[in-house]
């Protein structure tokens, strides 16, 4: 045996052992009736050239690696950044099992949501009864001050009305009348993880201001709100509260989850950390204004906030890169008429100097993003300040009018000419894309790993590196802690991907007397 107690190896590299290879050779040969080597070969080249290209953007019925995640994931993460709050899911059991994953994955947290586990006769005849005793078990074992319903897509295809069930509940007694349980319908099949961010949010404020407005005046607690949207960097939220904390204006983040996703190893279990209090929720439509970190993905938000909060919500774009920390830091010194300090001047300064150190590695190099529709857009404008050069962008879930936005903010840069944006697309789309107009290198999430992988597999002079930035990130480590927005998320991001730019300069100069002439000691 290869495996040994005193020396026990990894599956890698212990399939490399020539015992393993011929197991796996045996099995394949027996069970798996695989095709031969090199019609595989001959397969995987054809994948790789434009006729497939063209076939693979017909497809219309089949979702390859998609570039995005369903609505209750989204719910889950919005209800997460409230204080004491259970995310209850009302459907399929499997559903949160996958929605638990995929952030135990990325956060390396333990993150707490209930199912009413619905089956086969929930499915016929409706989730009342589930809702019923879920609602009651969940308040009795988890001791939330909140429960916050989402839907999966078991619920939604058979209609289940979940403020009709909640008001049952509660007339029945399974839960007190007064307790909050805020709901929104999260349908799967229509939008995406960051519409059940959006609906979520806008069904706790709902719950908590919309019949509650007639002592309520805009700008009387003398706060701004701000709404983040489906975020997943924890230094987002950091960053945000200290650069308003240096501006000396007041806040109300609405949704938090700083706290509940990175609770620290000292042995004890907190099922619950921070978060948005109910006092802050109620007292939201007092603010001075709120703003959105991520309008494209919070339309149901706006209007709320709009129409019910009566709140003037500044038009701004996600607060990445340079111009757009400007103008996010501006609005707010407008909206309060607290000054921009001369600390985050400084900071903008050193952001300023460190573009202008790394311009030269990175003037004209071709980048794929993907990612959700305020993200892609603020990498690409970011992007374009550091002379680079996207050359696809991909966003599953921004529609035709985030389209034309972006189009417009292509074509307002000379970097930006030669980049074509798609929409609804899956990650396999871009995969053919990347073969056959191939750019230096991808930004996006762990997904993209495949992608690599197979251009490598064509040859060392396809591959397309990946540089991680985005959600979500499994494999590798603590990136979710990193800063995106501000400044300081533009110096982190600069950082990240110049140096890929020079450890990818570095690897292709290491050739003894071939192309180290290069192989520079100063960068
Ligand atoms: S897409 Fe529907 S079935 Fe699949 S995990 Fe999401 S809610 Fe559940």
């Amino acid at each position: 045996m290869s495996q040994q107690v005193d020396n026990i190896k990894p599956s890698y590299p212990l399939f490399r052992d020539q015992e393993y290879k011929d197991m796996l050779a045996r099995k394949r040969d027996a069970f798996e009736e695989k095709h031969p080597q090199d019609k595989i070969d001959e397969v995987f080249q054809w994948t790789t050239t434009r006729e497939y290209q063209e076939l693979n953007f017909q497809r219309e019925a089949l979702t390859i690696n998609p570039a995005k995640a369903c609505q209750p994931l989204g719910a889950v993460l919005c209800a997460l950044g409230f204080e004491k709050t259970m995310p209850y899911v009302h459907g399929s059991q499997g559903c949160v099992a996958y929605f638990r994953t995929y952030f135990n994955r990325h956060f390396r947290e333990p993150v707490s949501c209930v199912s009413d586990s619905m089956t086969e006769d929930a499915a016929v005849f409706g989730g009342q009864q589930n809702m019923k005793d879920g609602l009651q078990n969940c308040k009795a074992t988890y001791k939330p001050d909140m429960i916050a319903v989402s839907t999966t897509c078991m619920a939604e295809v058979i209609g289940d009305d979940l403020n009709a069930f909640i008001n049952n509940s509660k007339k029945e007694g399974f839960i007190p009348d007064e307790y909050p349980v805020p709901f929104a319908h999260t349908p799967s099949f229509v939008g995406s993880h960051v519409t059940g961010w959006d609906n979520m949010f806008e069904g706790i404020a709902r719950y908590f201001t919309l019949n509650h407005m007639e002592d309520k005046v805009v700008g009387s607690n003398h706060k701004v709100n701000v709404v983040p949207g489906f975020e997943t960097y924890l230094g987002n939220f950091r960053v945000i509260k200290r650069m308003l904390k240096e501006m000396d204006v007041g806040y109300s983040f609405l949704s938090d989850p700083e706290e509940v996703l990175d609770t620290p190893a000292d042995g004890q279990f907190r099922m619950y950390a921070g978060g948005t209090t109910q006092d802050e929720i109620k007292d939201a439509p007092n603010a001075i204004t709120t703003l959105l970190l991520q309008p494209w993905q919070l339309e149901k938000t706006r209007k709320l906030v709009e129409n019910t909060w009566k709140h003037e919500v500044p038009k701004l774009n996600i607060p990445m890169g340079l111009d757009w920390t400007d103008e996010f830091l501006m609005k707010i010194s407008e909206a309060t008429g607290q000054p921009i300090p001369a600390s985050l001047e400084k900071e903008r300064g050193r952001l300023v100097d460190m573009i202008t150190d790394s311009h030269t590695w990175l003037h004209g190099k071709k980048f794929a993003i993907w990612g959700d529709p305020d993200f892609v857009m603020g990498l690409a404008k970011f992007l374009l300040e550091l002379g680079c050069e996207p050359t696809h962008i991909l966003c599953n879930n921004g529609n035709k009018r985030w389209k034309k936005a972006m189009d417009a903010i292509l074509e307002s840069s000379p970097y930006g000419k030669d980049c074509t944006v798609y929409i609804g697309k899956d990650l396999w789309h871009l995969r053919s894309l990347v073969f056959t107009d191939k750019p230096d290198f991808m930004i996006g999430n762990s997904y993209g790993k495949f992608i690599q992988r197979d251009t490598l597999h064509k040859g060392k002079e396809f591959e397309v590196p990946l540089i991680r930035i985005g959600f979500p990130i499994f494999d590798r480590h603590h990136l979710h802690r990193s800063t995106t927005l501000g400044y300081e998320g533009a110096m982190q991001m600069l950082t990240t991907i110049v140096n890929a730019v020079l450890e990818r300069l570095d690897e292709e100069t290491r050739g003894m007397q071939v192309t180290d002439y290069n192989y520079d000691l100063v960068r």
